[in-house]
């Protein structure tokens, strides 16, 4: 078999007819040097959105599974025209769609994650084909419903492709030129990173740097895959994401991200006993709903206040959870809110270097700023502010940490 590459394509690379084209150059490119191409496509741009606002008309809570299959159409929609395209334009291609190759998931709908892909099946279809066109986001659980892998899923579509594949590199074409030091959208003075550990990565995606879904890093670390974030409509060398090495060591902040899907719940007057963060955090856990941060006040004649943060979608799943519990937990009032967001700066560089933390403070002082939560690790921290400061905080923060400095 020829060498495989795969390249993965999203939204806005394939929203209409013209950016289809230039996929296809892109996808010429390794074609034309004798390899056969993996193409795993997203929907069109907004197409996601639109099937999601959809079911929200038909129901306030869609069946999960249902919902699956109705969002993962607008993968089939991709691949299919786009297959259609290539053909005409003498292409050996044909389309895939995740339960055909199969990518079998879990059944967690809505955030399925893959547990295995057959990679014999796809070998064999490259044997009668020059180019596969995968539909990235769909996965197939063991009793054969659709599965879609959560929003950026076809990132690790194209990953775990890759991985089971053993393909060296996968290539994610994306609408700005590579991973930056920050949202290129948001700060014009962000900086073209030349090279990003998996590790810096994954924490700038879970933190919401929304160019890489975070499991693909995941995957990519996981199995050694060399992740290559480029521009569909650009020639030049995007980001490399691979494993750390001496140079990156040098920069103590290699990005700044931030995160708008955040909601903040207090319960007020918990009694401070053994037992009780067990009794609020276990079956918001038995619901798969992520808490992020938490914060435990000093308690005040043996009651406490509980402060923690979920993805905006599962805020009022957390509250109607809490109320029901409100018995067994035994708080006097639940709190929310949903204007807040989380800005964060992250470096491996940050594990040598004391202070970020303090001057991060400050920054956000000198703007006025209120912090109204914070957690680090050894190469992040993060703080929860008001959701309308989060342009002039990750602008602050920028121009602290990455406006000097060399970076690449
Ligand atoms: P696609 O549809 O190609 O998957 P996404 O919208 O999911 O593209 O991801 C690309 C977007 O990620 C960019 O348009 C940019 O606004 C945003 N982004 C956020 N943080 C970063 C970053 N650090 N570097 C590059 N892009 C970023
Ligand atoms: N279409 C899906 C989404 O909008 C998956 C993807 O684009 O990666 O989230
Ligand atoms: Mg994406």
């Amino acid at each position: 078999m020829k060498n495989i590459v795969v390249q993965k394509f999203g939204g806005t690379s394939v929203r209409n007819l013209e950016c289809m084209r230039q996929v296809l150059q892109n996808v010429r490119r390794p074609l034309g040097a004798g390899s056969k191409v993996i193409v795993v496509l997203s929907a069109m741009a907004g197409e996601t959105n639109r099937l999601l606002a959809l079911a929200k008309e038909w129901s306030s809570c869609p069946d999960a599974a249902e919902l699956d299959s109705l969002v993962s159409t607008g993968e089939q929609i991709s691949v299919a025209l786009f297959a259609i395209m290539a053909k005409d334009e003498g292409i050996n291609c044909r389309s895939v769609l995740g339960f055909q190759v199969p990518i079998v998931s879990n059944d967690s709908y809505g955030k399925a994650r893959i547990g295995s892909i057959d990679s014999e099946k796809l070998i064999g279809m490259l044997e009668d084909h020059d180019v596969l066109v995968v539909a990235g986001f769909q996965g197939v659980d063991e009793h054969g419903r659709i599965t879609t892998l959560g929003r950026g899923g076809s990132d690790t579509s194209a990953v775990a492709v890759a991985a089971a594949l053993k393909a060296e590199v996968c290539e994610i074409y994306t609408d700005v030129p590579g991973v930056f030091t920050t949202d290129p959208n948001m700060c014009a003075e962000a900086k073209k990173l030349d090279r990003i550990s998996y590790d810096e990565m994954l924490e700038m995606a879970s933190m919401g740097a929304k160019v890489l879904q975070i499991r693909s890093v995941e995957f990519a670390k996981k199995y050694n895959v060399v992740v290559h974030v480029r521009s569909t409509f650009s020639d030049e060398p995007g980001t490399i994401v691979t494993q750390e090495d001496a140079n990156m060591e040098t920069v103590q902040v290699s990005g700044v991200a931030y995160d708008k899907d955040q909601a903040q719940v207090t319960l007020v007057g918990v009694l401070d006993e053994p037992g009780v963060c067990a009794s609020v955090f276990t079956p918001i856990a038995e619901k798969k709903i992520l808490v992020d941060m938490i914060v435990q006040n000093p308690s005040k004649e043996g009651r406490t206040d509980i402060t923690f943060t979920v993805g905006r979608a599962d805020l009022d799943a957390t509250l109607r959870l809490m109320e029901a519990l409100k018995p067994e937990i035994g708080f006097k009032a639940l709190l929310s809110d949903k204007s807040v967001s989380k800005v964060s700066v992250i470096g491996v560089g940050m594990r040598n270097h004391s202070g970020v933390a303090a001057q991060a403070f400050r920054a956000m002082r000198d703007e006025n700023i209120n912090i109204l939560m914070i957690s680090t690790s050894e190469i992040k921290l993060s703080c929860l502010i008001e959701d309308k400061y989060t342009e002039l905080a990750v602008r602050t923060l920028h121009q602290t940490f990455v406006g000097q400095e060399q970076v690449g």
